[in-house]
């Protein structure tokens, strides 16, 4: 499918942008040229992916689709039960239901926006245990996603492992800038969590990705396929959520996965009540079958070698125009550090938020804030301050030529050259959940 592009001229954008709060999120898609907010929903589907689309059995129950779901879990993630939910945080909210009680402790390797929010609305408190490195955008270490060992055990000498339902472990660390976890990390995690029974929930989302990383980095997978490895790395753990959106190249779906019948039992019983029934979770047929297809087609060497190096080719592209990126480059887009690009604005008038209205002022191109507006505020109401402030630049799969990458990078090496006039933001408008996403600013 192709589908054409619309230019703007600046004055349009700085318009558009006005209107829309200085939040890419509420911009309209129409007014958009090259859209990096996201790659959730965003991949384009495969002629077998429609094709499978168009067999959708829309029964209410027991849908054929179902089972071919089932079976691409079990055969590629090798989970035993499985609840299909709407998308990954339908899944993120029964798993929280599930297994957290208030006062609970619940480590991870660096927070997510949803899954965090989750934990707490559950009664729990998130504790990040991931390496110092990965707060350091200088940094090269090559798994900047892996957890630190001392830091988990000082949570289990303090409140014990009895408070820890378990540890969280997302493959790859979306807010770190998409960095790996190395296969010997969550080995040496996992005889950790038997020895004090504790486990491990994998956030799988670009679990794909994270493969790659290993099979280019680590010593011993270099002659082991992508397919193996995501099943070795899912073997490590007792369970999972995903969002299907991301590494499955669906539109939309989402699943929780677990080998505990007891887990699998309520959170069979909880689907109910809210995503539907236990064998469609607030999809369609066709959406299931397509997430089953899609599971196939992500674990396959060349399209994640083709996808990764994609992000790669556009990374390398910054740097030669000196722009600050997170690096190593991560998997499914190129970070920005919003801080050192426009280092004479404090966090409080939001570097990343402002950074990414000004690429698109510039150019029409779409990315999204990941700073201090995303990590929102804590339960007692106080900002968080993160290390990071950055501005994602988000690669859909399957979608972009080399020839857009260029038009983004060179587009942001202009705002480069004239970051000292760039002024700041204030909010004007604040909403109480998850507010990057609908937060509103004004120019200072
Ligand atoms: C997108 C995402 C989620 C949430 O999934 P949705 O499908 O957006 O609800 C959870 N964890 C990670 C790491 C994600 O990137």
């Amino acid at each position: 499918m192709v589908e054409l592009l619309k230019m703007t001229t600046a004055t349009q954008r700085k318009k558009a942008i006005r209107d829309a709060g200085y939040n890419t999120f509420l911009l309209k898609s129409e007014d958009v040229y090259i859209d990096l907010l996201t790659d959730s929903g965003t991949s384009a589907m495969s002629d077998r992916q429609w094709a499978g689309m168009m067999r959708g059995d829309e029964a209410y129950a027991g849908s054929r689709n179902y089972y071919n779901f089932e079976n691409a879990v079990r055969k590629y993630y090798g989970y035993k039960y499985l609840i299909p939910t709407h998308q990954g945080r339908g899944a993120e909210n029964i798993l929280s239901k599930v297994l957290i009680k208030k006062g609970d402790i619940v480590p991870g390797n660096m927070y997510f926006t949803t899954t965090r929010l989750h934990q707490e609305l559950a009664g729990g408190t998130f504790a990040d245990i991931i390496i110092d490195e990965a707060h350091d955008p200088h940094s090269l270490h090559p798994f900047k996603g892996n957890v630190d060992l001392e830091k988990l055990d000082k949570l289990v000498k303090k409140y014990g492992a009895k408070k820890i339902p378990y540890v969280s472990i997302a493959t790859t660390v979306n807010m770190a800038g998409g960095q790996p976890v190395s296969m010997k990390n969550l080995k040496d995690l996992r005889s950790y969590t038997r020895k004090h029974r504790i486990r491990i929930i994998h956030d799988m989302t670009r679990v794909a990705e994270n493969a790659y990383f290993i099979q280019q980095r680590e010593k011993g997978y270099q002659n082991k396929s992508i397919k193996e490895i995501v099943f070795e790395i899912c073997s490590l753990t007792d369970g999972a959520t995903m969002s299907a959106k991301k590494d499955a190249l669906v539109n939309i779906g989402g699943f929780m996965a677990t080998n505990e019948w007891d887990v699998f039992e309520e959170a069979r019983n909880l689907v109910v009540v809210y995503e539907g029934l236990h064998t469609y979770g607030g999809l369609a047929g066709r959406d299931m079958e397509a997430i089953a297809i899609g599971i196939e087609e992500s674990v396959n060497d060349k399209h994640q070698q083709a996808r990764v190096g994609q992000v790669e080719y556009l990374g390398n592209k910054m740097i030669d125009y000196g722009i600050p990126i997170v690096k190593p480059i991560g998997g499914h887009g190129i970070f920005v550090d919003a801080k050192a690009f426009l280092p004479h604005l404090n966090q409080d008038q939001y570097p990343a938020q402002t950074l990414a209205a000004e690429i698109f002022i510039e150019s029409g191109v779409r990315t999204m804030e990941r700073g201090i507006v995303s990590a929102g505020r804590k339960p007692n109401g106080d900002n968080y301050y993160p290390k990071l402030e950055l501005v994602r630049f988000t690669i859909p799969r399957r979608v972009y030529t080399q020839a857009h990458m260029d038009v983004i990078a060179e587009a942001t090496a202009e705002v480069f050259r004239r970051r000292n006039k760039v002024r700041g933001l204030k909010m004007v408008y604040e909403p109480k959940y998850l507010r990057f996403f609908q937060a509103r600013f004004e120019h200072l």
